[in-house]
């Protein structure tokens, strides 16, 4: 697909010139540009694949490794990718805590359920 710079800059601006998705900054000039520093390319938020469409509010610049590694994921859910791991590792409890915690509902449980022998 080529795009005219028109609607290029209009995509660029959508996020002041980062990546959508890993927020690396791009490069307006290095378009397209494999392995160039900034490198972007015009990412379709719903793939073409997914009937997805050219306007530009399915438009959004991507790097070229997020761009490619997106392939026929839909644009929230690709992000998605890059939000969870902070998410859980800031705030929701480690796997040793909810072993703890599930041990600990075990045992009141367990003294609950048992009779009281006086
Ligand atoms: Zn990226």
């Amino acid at each position: 697909m080529q795009w005219d710079d028109e609607t290029l800059d209009w995509v660029y601006e959508k996020t002041d010139g980062y990546c959508r998705y890993c927020e690396k900054k791009l490069s307006r000039l290095n378009y397209a540009s494999l392995g160039d520093r900034g490198a972007w390319e015009v990412d379709h938020s719903v793939p073409l694949a997914l009937g997805g469409t050219d306007y530009l509010s399915n438009l959004w610049p991507a790097c070229i490794e997020c761009n490619r590694n997106k392939g026929t994921m839909m644009g929230p859910q690709y992000k998605r990718l890059f939000q969870a791991p902070r998410q859980s590792s800031s705030r929701g409890p480690g796997v040793l805590e909810t072993l703890a915690g599930a041990f600990l509902l075990y045992l009141f449980l367990r003294a609950l359920s048992q009779p009281k022998s006086d």
